[in-house]
């Protein structure tokens, strides 16, 4: 069946579903395969809870008329979803970067907000199953879109870009992520760049952080016809980052405003400066632009400020890298409290040789800290302890939940921070 056979029925659907523990009535069910899973072996499950049709890619699953048989259940979601998008002549926003994607895909579309009825991307659902799955939700009540692609090696951002075929975008910077699958930060400079590579062939409009090198040095290579720099006048400036980021903006006509936001740390300003740049390009008033950043409230354990008892605890839990850790604790080193200060920091995974290193490194950067307290958990971040000879260390999160909740820490800022994997958002419940 063609894929233009395959849209005309998902056109008769109420969405798309990959997992049978999430159908709702009438969708059509996508049977992927996984390393652990073959969904196909759930076709009849699919159907039986109430899918429309089911896409398979093995023969002898197909139960009835409502299997659509094909050679690759992942390839026709992908190519389908591209299909789906050519119907739409809006704007689409595409964006990468090796940290602050969800952050700043966020902070657009809360801009953006204000003048269009913005679609954008849910939570996380950025590689190449979530950026399909994205764009077949997206229905003609939408003005505009904000796709986050995320990569963790060379090719997958081309890719992205063909089935989402953005009309402009960003990359919010390129540091030390997945340095394992790119192969070092070059690497990860030229993954990121398949989106400008994207936009630059197909005419498409590039915004530009000009205070960051690398990415002024990537645009400057390639040949854009529109490119957009932001962050170059003094229309959005800085005032404070720490706790939270404070800025002011120069708005024409209007005196200059202070604006507090929700939002820890430089590298936040970077992003709530990439969103103000991106709704002024569409027309959004600086002013309302800053309002809306202003109003915004992080969530999902990212840069989040939590009041336990005497306790503030910056929780960052959903993901670290060397990158986005320094750029953590930096803040954190900054900021200007009468508290005790404490740093909780668990492993930065996929870091593959460098690993060791990279864990060191960030021991050499809280040695300058002159933290009250150092808390290192996970197996990775024995290395960091070499300059840290009064740190605690904990192989493992049970045995740090134990000390925690022995220890009962108050008066205390907690900047608690590590990847995904180690999930120590689990360590909130050990602070009164
Ligand atoms: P993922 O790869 O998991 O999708 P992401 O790129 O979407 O991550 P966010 O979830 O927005 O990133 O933010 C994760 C963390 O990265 C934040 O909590 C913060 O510590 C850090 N971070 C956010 N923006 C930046 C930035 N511009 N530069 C460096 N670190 C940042
Ligand atoms: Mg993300």
């Amino acid at each position: 069946m063609s894929i233009a056979e395959i849209y005309e029925k998902f056109k008769t659907c109420t969405g798309v579903s990959t997992d049978t523990r999430k159908i709702d009535e009438g969708v059509m069910f996508f049977a992927l395969k996984g390393d652990k899973f073959n969904a196909n072996e759930f076709a009849k499950e699919a159907l039986e809870k109430g899918a429309k049709y089911v896409v398979i890619d093995e023969a002898r699953y197909a139960v009835d008329d409502a299997c659509i048989l094909v050679s690759d259940v992942l390839y026709t979601l992908q190519k389908l979803a591209n299909y789906h998008r050519q119907q739409f002549d809006i704007p689409f926003i595409g964006l990468t970067g090796s940290n602050g994607k969800t952050t700043s895909k966020e902070l657009v579309a809360t801009v953006l907000s204000k003048k269009y009825k913005t679609y954008y991307t849910k939570g996380n659902l950025n590689n190449h199953i979530g950026v399909p799955l994205t764009l077949l939700g997206l229905d003609d009540t939408y003005e505009i879109a904000v796709v986050e692609m995320g990569a963790n090696h060379q090719g997958e951002i081309r890719d992205l870009c063909n089935i989402c075929e953005p009309t402009h975008g960003f990359i919010t910077n390129v540091g030390k992520a997945h340095l394992e699958g790119f192969g070092g930060v070059e690497g990860v400079k030229k993954g990121k760049g398949e989106l400008y590579d994207f936009l630059v062939k197909s005419g498409g409009t590039v915004f530009v952080n000009a205070k960051n090198e690398s990415l002024l040095e990537m645009a400057k290579s390639r040949a854009f016809i529109n490119k957009v720099e932001y962050l170059k006048d003094n229309k959005v400036v800085m005032v404070i980052d720490s706790p939270t980021v404070v800025f002011s903006t120069q708005a024409p006509n209007l005196d200059p405003q202070n604006y507090t936001t929700h939002l820890p740390g430089w590298y936040n300003f970077e992003n709530i400066a990439a969103a103000i740049a991106i709704g002024n390009f569409f027309g959004v008033s600086i002013e309302d632009a800053s309002e809306a950043v202003s109003a915004y409230n992080p969530d999902n354990n990212r840069s989040q400020i939590i009041q336990k008892g005497t306790n503030s605890i910056l929780l960052d839990a959903y993901n670290a890298n060397p990158s986005s850790m320094s750029a953590a604790i930096q803040n954190f080193i900054n900021l200007k409290t009468d508290k005790q200060k404490i740093v909780i920091l668990g492993d930065m995974l996929e870091l593959g040789d460098e690993a060791p290193a990279e864990h060191k490194a960030i021991g050499e950067l809280v040695a300058k800290g002159d933290f009250d307290l150092v808390v290192l958990a996970g197996k990775l971040m024995a290395s960091a302890l070499d300059p840290l000879p009064k740190a605690y260390y904990f192989p493992d999160k049970f045995s740090l939940h134990n000390w925690l909740l022995d220890k009962q820490i108050q008066n205390a800022f907690v900047l608690i921070k590590g990847s995904r994997g180690m999930g120590l958002e689990s360590t909130l419940q050990c602070f009164q």
